[in-house]
């Protein structure tokens, strides 16, 4: 669940939970900040995994059905938010937040009723039986139901001048960030369909969108380039490398490098957006659920994978929306099937049930 590629942001000041040896093998219910747990083990009706806004809205959901989830958030907990600054588009924020308050808020909501969050990367998982096992820094966590939320991270250039300038002019969604550069020159970089729909949509605000490809041919489809090719505000650089993004307190531009002849360029911008791929965090998961050919975890019947019991939402299956509003919806949808499952597989009462 860590991307190595980003720093981490964490604002919540690392391990939220204490673990606490004792002779019992199971939680206890002595508050939300403690798990106790027996040699290294501890048992839950619901782990989830993952604390982006599917994970964290997961876990509000079952907390409030007092299944008293235990959430494993990761090491750079918060997920893509976390990397944000102004998020205008969540509901219920007329002014804005920002992404780590917003999720910061998601958390203590979460705790509220009950979440007991551990901010730790898994190892491992295993699947073959219930209760289903998570491995993670030396604790085995036994759940009778897993929400897989482990979202999906943004592919970055890797230069120290693009992370130094994120939120400052880098970014990484166009959607959410778009509407900051009205009337502005910015660059696009990619070649593939997500470039070249960003580049199309940033349109809507920006003056003009430089499209920057490291070579001359596209991996988009043809429609989205002959569109682009054609659009009065895009202008299309092939053959092209960002080797330097250039600014102190903001994007002012970016150094850039014909691919062929090694010539270098500035060009004056001041934005720009990285759109050459995501990764789903899967890694834990691919012996046990199934993944389609871009790599994203592939639901079944809403919120449902190959493994009863295994629930999976937000970025970690969806490639389309990508959004904390989606996933965070998500994570809802999760929440209530597991709540379901568990309930049908007469693990809670249905008098547990919520009315959500
Ligand atoms: P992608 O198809 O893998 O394209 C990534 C692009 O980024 C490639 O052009 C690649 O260049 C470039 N790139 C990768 N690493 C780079 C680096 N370090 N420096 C510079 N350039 C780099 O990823 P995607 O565009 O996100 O699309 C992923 C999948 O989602 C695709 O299957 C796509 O069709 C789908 N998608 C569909 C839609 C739609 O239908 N509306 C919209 C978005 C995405 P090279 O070509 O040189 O490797």
């Amino acid at each position: 669940m860590t991307d190595s590629n980003t720093p981490n942001l964490n604002p919540f000041g690392g391990m939220s939970i204490s673990m606490v040896d004792d002779t019992s093998s199971s939680v206890a219910t002595g508050g939300p900040s403690t798990v106790r747990s027996g040699a290294g083990r501890v048992d839950a009706k619901v782990v989830i995994v993952g604390s982006g806004p599917a994970g964290l809205t997961a876990a509000i959901y079952a907390a409030r059905a007092n299944l008293e989830p235990v959430v494993l958030g990761g090491s750079a907990a918060g997920g893509q938010l976390m990397l944000t600054s102004d998020v205008e588009n969540y509901p219920g924020f007329a002014d804005g937040i920002q992404g780590p308050d917003l999720m910061a808020a998601m958390r203590a909501q979460a705790e509220r009723f009950g979440t007991r969050l551990v901010d730790v990367d898994i190892d491992r998982v295993d699947f073959s039986e219930r209760p289903f096992r998570i491995w993670a820094r030396g604790t085995e966590y036994r759940a009778q139901s897993v929400i897989v939320a482990t979202g999906a991270s943004a592919l970055w250039l890797g230069l120290d001048s693009e992370t130094r300038l994120r939120g400052r002019g880098v970014s990484a969604c166009a959607t959410c960030d778009g509407f900051f550069f009205r009337d502005r020159e910015i660059a696009v970089v990619g070649g593939g369909d997500t470039a070249l729909e960003e580049a199309t949509y940033l349109t809507r605000f920006a003056s003009k969108v430089h499209l920057l490809h490291r070579r001359d041919t596209f991996r988009a489809s043809k429609i989205m380039i002959d569109r682009a090719r054609v659009h009065p505000q895009i202008e299309i650089h092939t053959n092209t490398a960002v080797d330097e993004v250039l600014g102190d307190a903001k994007v002012e531009g970016v150094r850039l490098r014909d691919t062929e002849s090694g010539d270098e360029r500035v060009l004056p911008l001041d934005g720009l957006f990285i759109a050459i791929g995501y990764r789903p965090n899967t890694e834990a998961f691919r012996d046990w659920l199934e993944v389609d050919e871009a790599g994203y975890l592939v639901v079944r019947d809403e919120t449902g994978s190959k493994v009863d019991g295994v629930f999976i939402a937000g970025d970690v299956h969806d490639h389309r929306y990508r959004q904390a509003v989606t996933a965070a919806a998500d994570g809802c949808k999760a929440a209530i099937d597991a709540e379901r499952w568990l309930e049908s597989q007469g693990i809670t009462e249905a008098a547990t049930a919520t009315a959500w």
